[in-house]
């Protein structure tokens, strides 16, 4: 199933280039409660939801894909967690232009670990990635997303992928500079979640996925997921060790060789095979 948020915060099913607006399902969710439990009330209760929609359907209205406008599939996210250099090529190009990368840290994600990205960054594909300093350089960086469907702590490798509710396209926008990954990554738009999520039942293996970055129509990123130096198994539980995972947390599983410039004016076409591809808009002023 690919469930959507869209427009004014409504809940949709995805289904041949239209989207059913499935609103009706969330009655079947618990009321929320003053402090709220971790993570998202949507994800965290998924199968209850999901019996709820598989109702609300059969009468659901529709609307076209290209009439709405999609926010993030995932509302409240607990946090979102980053996978730095995850693929040789992407190392190796990291490694050949210190100008840009910076030698601060080097290394594969297997020396410098995860990251966090600030929540208050996180948009859909129907928004825009806003360019708020023109004078620093931003990259795009398309990255398998993975969401996290239930609580886990000290999750084994074999036990890994059960946590996981569905998967999405992420954009793990990055102004380049000095300064710690948690700052650079973390303006507001810089975390692009969508089309939609893909429930992980719908993904036999998510290891064998193509995806690929286009700018104004032209090849950018192009790689497989067979290619990540950590596999999203071992990226669950090595987090798991360290964080609490919960429902809703999202892991960007990390980027390949090919990141670029982007400016205002810009499109930004991204797919990955067996969830879907979106196109996302670069707004801001123009460097003077
Ligand atoms: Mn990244």
């Amino acid at each position: 199933m690919k469930l959507c948020w869209f427009n004014e915060n409504k809940l949709g099913v995805v289904d041949d280039g239209l989207v059913f607006d499935v609103s009706a399902a969330l009655q079947s969710l618990p009321a929320p409660r003053y402090p709220a439990s971790p993570g998202d009330l949507a994800i965290a209760n998924l199968d209850t939801l999901r019996s709820a929609i598989d109702k609300a359907l059969p009468t659901a209205r529709s609307h076209p894909l290209g009439a709405v406008r999609l926010l993030s599939p995932v509302a409240n996210p607990g946090k979102i967690i980053g996978v730095p250099v995850n693929y040789q090529k992407h190392v190796e190009e990291a490694a050949a232009d210190v100008a840009t990368f910076t030698a601060r840290q080097t290394g594969s994600v297997l020396e410098q670990g995860f990251f966090l990205k600030a929540g208050s960054s996180l948009i859909g594909c129907g928004q825009a990635v806003h360019i708020a300093m023109p004078e620093r350089l931003t990259h795009h960086e398309i990255e398998l997303a993975a969401i996290i469907g239930k609580k886990a702590k000290n999750v084994s490798e074999s036990e890994a992928l059960s946590c996981i509710a569905g998967y999405s396209i992420a954009l793990d926008m990055t102004v380049r500079g000095a300064e710690d990954r948690s700052l650079r990554k973390s303006l507001d738009t810089y975390s692009v979640l969508g089309p939609w999520l893909v429930t992980a039942d719908e993904i036999a293996d998510p290891q064998t996925l193509s995806l690929r970055l286009r700018v104004n129509g032209k090849d950018r990123q192009v790689a497989n997921t067979s290619e990540m130096i950590l596999y999203i198994a071992e990226q669950v539980a090595w987090a798991s060790r360290f964080y609490t995972l919960e429902p809703g947390d999202i892991i960007m599983t990390g980027t390949c060789e090919g990141v670029g410039p982007i400016i205002p004016g810009d499109i930004m076409q991204a797919d990955i095979e067996s969830i879907g591809s979106m196109d996302v808009r670069v707004i801001g002023e123009a460097t003077a």
